[in-house]
């Protein structure tokens, strides 16, 4: 028998975790060819969700969960739960119901007839703001142009991966990571789903504009040193021009003689340049800052305990947890 992981980034989802679990119970006993893994990434929660899935383990042998040791966010959760997934494929669903288990039988459907990337693709999204759907579309056609790499829009981390992605995700060890971007990347075959989004079940969304922004930026910056061709481009434009009014202006004082006025274009010139330079140097420093962290090479989280194991982070080459996860 074939096990499928079925993994769920939680952080604070008190509120939803029991309707989670009836319904993707209910649509797991109709697929009964398979061996299920209902694998918590539980992120940081600081209510009562890690008591709630410890409690629905001790009732369900298929739980298992992985208990991160602080808030990493949900694109880390995700690494950590395709770091402890065992299945052949592993499904990655939000915990608040916004995906509906419902489509998890036409994933694997796929998944069996070769596909190794089923992912599902929003046609709608109920109970969300106009401008959220609206910057939300605006984002996805600019990070479109500025990079080669074909990204899937309106789409979310809800999919079916293959072991081989899997396998190839587990690869991608950097810190800033926009899972959206990397699932393009390591290509393979894919395939799409559409399905309308419903809104949260219960609890708040955890994202804010903020948060959003930072996501934007990550997604722009991780997948395309276009901005930095950009500003350089710009900045020789500039340049050529400047360089011409500057021989307008020999030419002139030749000309005419010299004259005393000119402090108003000189310091039109000046500011002008001064701020190219500043958005330049920002852009410079976008990248810098990623360079910076990566260099560091940091283990991407800690985790506190697996399957009511406490865990010991060693390091990576000689862990014994390590070896687990390579099985
Ligand atoms: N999540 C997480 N860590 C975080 C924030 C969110 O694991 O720091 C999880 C959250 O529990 C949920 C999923 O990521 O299962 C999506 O979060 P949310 O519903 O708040 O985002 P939205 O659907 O509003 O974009
Ligand atoms: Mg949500």
């Amino acid at each position: 028998m074939r096990k499928i992981t079925i993994m769920i980034p939680a952080y604070n989802e008190e509120d939803v975790l029991q309707q989670l679990y009836d319904r993707l119970s209910k649509v797991i006993l109709n697929i009964p060819f398979y061996d299920f893994e209902l694998l918590f990434g539980n992120d940081g929660s600081t209510d009562g969700t890690l008591d709630q899935i410890k409690k629905l383990r001790e009732k369900d042998k298929k739980i298992s969960y992985v208990n991160l040791s602080r808030n990493f966010g949900k694109e880390t959760a995700m690494i950590a739960g395709l770091d402890y997934a065992l299945g052949d494929a592993v499904i990655i669903i939000d915990a608040d119901l916004q995906d509906p288990p419902e489509l998890i039988p036409d994933m694997i459907r796929y998944w069996e007839m070769g596909y190794d990337d089923v992912f599902a693709k929003r046609k709608s999204r109920a109970g969300e703001s106009w401008v959220k759907k609206t910057t939300a579309s605006t984002f996805y056609k600019v990070l479109q142009k500025l990079t080669q790499i074909p990204i899937q829009k309106n789409t979310g981390d809800f999919r079916l991966l293959d072991r081989r992605c899997v396998e190839a995700l587990k690869q991608l060890r950097e810190t800033q990571r926009y899972t959206k971007g990397m699932f393009s990347w390591i290509g393979y075959n894919k395939k799409e789903i559409l399905f309308d989004r419903d809104p949260r079940a219960a609890g708040e969304t955890k994202w804010n504009y903020i948060k959003l922004v930072d996501l934007a930026i990550e997604g722009i910056t991780s997948f395309t040193t276009t901005p930095l061709r950009i500003s350089a481009l710009f900045g020789c434009v500039i340049s050529f021009f400047a360089f011409v009014y500057i021989l307008w202006i020999i030419a002139k004082t030749l000309l005419f003689g010299e004259s005393v006025a000119g402090y108003p274009s000189l310091m039109t010139v000046i500011l002008f340049l001064g701020g190219i330079q500043l958005i330049s140097l920002g852009i410079i420093g976008e990248y810098l800052g990623r360079i910076f962290n990566e260099t560091k090479n940091r283990p991407l989280y800690f985790v506190d305990e697996y399957n009511n194991e406490k865990v010991q982070n060693v390091s990576r080459k000689s862990s014994k947890n390590i070896v687990h996860l390579e099985r």
